[in-house]
């Protein structure tokens, strides 16, 4: 039977990420592939990781990134830049393009757009238009400096951090004359500030000072404002040198006009019509994606060096061509093969997850403006009044899913072409889904991605730690954990996947995705279909359970402040949405492929390579849920008087109401992972016949 042949190449990535169809797209990864493998890799390779300075070879990026287009993207044609509309899955793109080579890069290129995603996501339509169009690199006949911009949001300890309920930055009115402007003094000190080695413009935020200041906000702080503009001192990280960071101290006048997204004066008051935490809440919601999908790109870009090492290890001594030793090397181990599998399967499910998110964020933008100029036309102000308005379209997100759920003969068609078209019920329906998917593949691809990018570097011995590790994997192993910190630790993630995953609306996502999966399962055999529905099904009890389930002490086990409860829920949620995400990228790659030359050929080996690899991450996954379920369910009892008989099934099965159901379920998951030791072992075969190129395409 034939096998996997080469590595998949870009025709099969635009079909299982879903932008086969988008030329621009294609480009905009062309663009940033270039710049990765030539500038960033040569920045690496040189040695400009090894200072904390932002210097001028370093600022060579930044030219880069405006003579490929790179700069210009995030804005709109009439801001001067060239994608219409969302542009979440293109910044995802990008930065699984540079991180391909250097994570730094990547951070450093979409940096400025962190800085103006406030002004993007809240900002009034003259702020849009005018630091935007700042922004965008000078067109033929301009003379101009390009602007950069900062986010700052962190602040010096005890501050430090995304936990938007404590700002200390200020925020005060200096002046307000009769009839004008009033002007406001802020003071602002950042820690762990992005670009402000080179900002030209800062967007702070800062809680309120004054008592003629209704709230929190956000401001627009610039470089020429009265006061002190100073960018301080750059960060000594370990991590991510190829972008900037300083911790710097903004003591600055500015016209109550920077407010981002304006204010309102009532009873002599300013009123922002944002508070800061309004704004960062949906600068994350966002711009948290492209950070997961930056360590994917480490895991997948691991795979074709450790190859080549492995297979290498042994040339030149005494073994001869056409020997194994000399041909396979190190891959005529099963370990080695098997461990690399990990990591492949690992940043497939990753990147899946992380592209998903952004295709998702790309979905719901207009769907979240459309609600907005709803809810403004009905005058339904502020946050806890929009919620009370949303509420009933939760029963109709609902009924949408069990609809698309149904066969298309089977179901009131009609009905859903309303539900469908309501954009209140789109709202809920993918604010719901989004608000599990983002913080999943934030936590997930970066946290567990980290760990697997140990693994990927072990795969190269003491090469791996070298600066001469080919694909520079030992730093991209250090950059991992920085993904994983910034933009909300792994903490954050857990507490916002913690209030989502039990939604109503992602609970009957659930189960439509249980049955769908069950059905694959039947068309598409030995996919892992069957092993992921199982696992969900695993999950959803446990939840269930927990839910009404208590401690010895009679307090509830389900809680927000029982972290080791939630967070653990949490965590195996991440392990199974990013499996199912991979599945469904299969599948599209199994549907799509015929329609693409390129891909046909070698595809049905490639799906059945693929398809063993979800299997094969099924299992992990469900392992990890059964692991994580039976913790939670058994651990909160008191163990009973031991005498070496509690434990047995019996008397386990009293330990708790359901726990027959509870066992049921687990030997199901169990039984589900039939196989995908075997699908393991297919793959993993596959590694050790599958053509790579001769070298790598960028400089060591
Ligand atoms: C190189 C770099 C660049 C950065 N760029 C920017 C930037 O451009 N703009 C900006 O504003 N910020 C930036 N940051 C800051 C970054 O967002 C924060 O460092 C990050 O969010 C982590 O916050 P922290 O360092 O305060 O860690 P902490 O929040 O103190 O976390 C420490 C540990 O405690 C855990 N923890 C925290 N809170 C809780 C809790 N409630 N319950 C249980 N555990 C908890 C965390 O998960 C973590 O493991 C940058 C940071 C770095 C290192």
């Amino acid at each position: 039977m034939e096998r996997l042949r080469t590595l998949p190449g870009d025709d099969v990535r635009q079909i299982m990420w879903r932008f086969a169809d988008r030329y621009d797209l294609q480009m905009v990864v062309q663009s940033s592939r270039s710049v990765a493998r030539t500038t960033a890799a040569r920045l690496v390779a040189d040695g400009a990781r090894n200072t904390h300075e932002w210097t001028p070879e370093k600022a060579e990026l930044l030219k880069a990134f405006d003579a490929s287009g790179l700069t210009g993207m995030f804005m709109e044609p009439e801001q001067g830049g060239f994608l219409a509309g969302p542009k979440n899955l293109a910044m995802c793109l990008v930065a699984f393009e540079l991180s391909w080579v250097d994570g730094g890069a990547a951070t450093c290129n979409l940096a400025t757009d962190l800085a103006l995603a406030p002004i993007h996501e809240r900002g009034t339509q003259e702020q849009k238009d005018y630091y935007m169009s700042k922004c965008v690199p000078p067109q033929p006949g301009e003379d101009r400096e390009v602007w950069r911009g900062a986010f700052a949001l962190t602040e010096p300890l005890p501050y430090v951090g995304v936990d938007t309920g404590v700002v200390s930055g200020k925020v005060r009115i200096d002046e307000w004359k009769e009839g004008e402007e009033p002007m406001l003094q802020v003071e602002k000190r950042g820690r762990f500030i992005t670009n402000m080695a080179f900002a030209n413009f800062v967007t702070a935020a800062v809680n309120t000072d004054d008592e003629r200041i209704k709230s929190s906000c956000m401001v627009i702080l610039e470089e020429g404002d009265e006061g002190t503009y100073d960018p301080g001192a750059p960060t000594l990280k370990m991590v991510h040198q190829l972008s900037a960071t300083n911790d710097p101290v903004l003591s600055l006048k500015v016209p109550a006009s920077r407010i981002i997204g304006g204010y309102t004066v009532q009873d002599g008051m300013i009123v922002p019509n944002y508070s800061h935490g309004e704004i960062i809440a949906a600068v994350f919601q966002r711009t948290r994606i492209p950070v997961g999908v930056m360590t994917s790109a480490k895991l997948l870009s691991a795979v074709e060096p450790v190859i080549r090492y492995q297979r290498g290890r042994f040339r030149g001594g005494e073994s001869k061509p056409g020997t194994p030793r000399y041909e396979l090397g190190l891959q005529q181990n099963e370990d080695a093969n098997h461990r690399l599998l990990d990591v492949w399967s690992t940043g497939e499910s990753m990147a899946s997850l992380g592209f998903a998110a952004g295709r998702m964020a790309d979905d719901f933008d207009p769907i979240e403006k459309e609600k907005e100029r709803i809810f403004a036309e009905q005058e339904i102000k502020g946050p806890r009044a929009q919620m009370k308005a949303l509420k009933p379209k939760e029963q109709d997100a609902i009924e949408m899913i069990q609809l698309r759920a149904k066969p298309e003969g089977d179901r009131d068609q009609a009905r859903l072409d309303a539900l469908e078209a309501d954009p209140l019920v789109q709202y809920s329906y993918l604010s719901a889904m989004s608000n599990v998917y983002i913080p999943a593949c934030k936590l997930w691809n970066t946290g567990y991605g980290c760990q697997m990018m140990r693994e990927a570097v072990a795969m190269m011995g003491g090469y791996g730690i070298t600066e001469d590790c080919p694909g520079f994997l030992g730093q991209k192993w250090m950059d991992a954990q920085l993904e994983a910190t910034y933009e909300g630790p792994e903490v954050v993630q857990r507490r916002q996947l913690a209030l989502s995953m039990t939604g109503p609306v992602f609970a009957a996502q659930l189960t439509a995705w249980i049955d769908e999966l069950r059905l694959h399962a039947q068309e598409t055999p030995g996919r892992g279909h069957c092993t992921l529905a199982t696992a969900f099904e695993l999950w959803a009890w446990t939840v269930e359970h927990l839910q009404s389930a208590k401690d010895p002490e009679g307090k509830p086990l389900m809680h927000g402040r029982r972290q080791g409860v939630t967070f653990a829920l949490a965590d195996a949620l991440a392990w199974l949405v990013a499996v199912k995400c991979f599945m469904d990228d299969v599948d599209e790659l199994a549907e799509k492929g015929p329609m693409n030359a390129v891909v046909a050929e070698g595809l049905d080996a490639l799906v059945d390579f693929f398809g063993d690899m979800a299997t094969w991450q099924a299992a992990r996954a469900a392992g990890e849920a059964g692991r994580v379920a039976a913790d939670l369910v058994f651990g909160y009892i008191l163990h009973p008087d031991c005498a070496g008989e509690c434990c047995s099934a019996d008397a386990a099965g009293n330990l708790f109401e359901g726990a027959e159901a509870f066992y049921a379920l687990r030997r199901k998951v169990d039984a589900a992972v039939a196989g995908a030791r075997l699908a393991k072992d297919r793959a993993a075969a596959d590694l050790t016949k599958v053509m790579i190129p001769e070298a790598l395409d960028y400089p060591l």
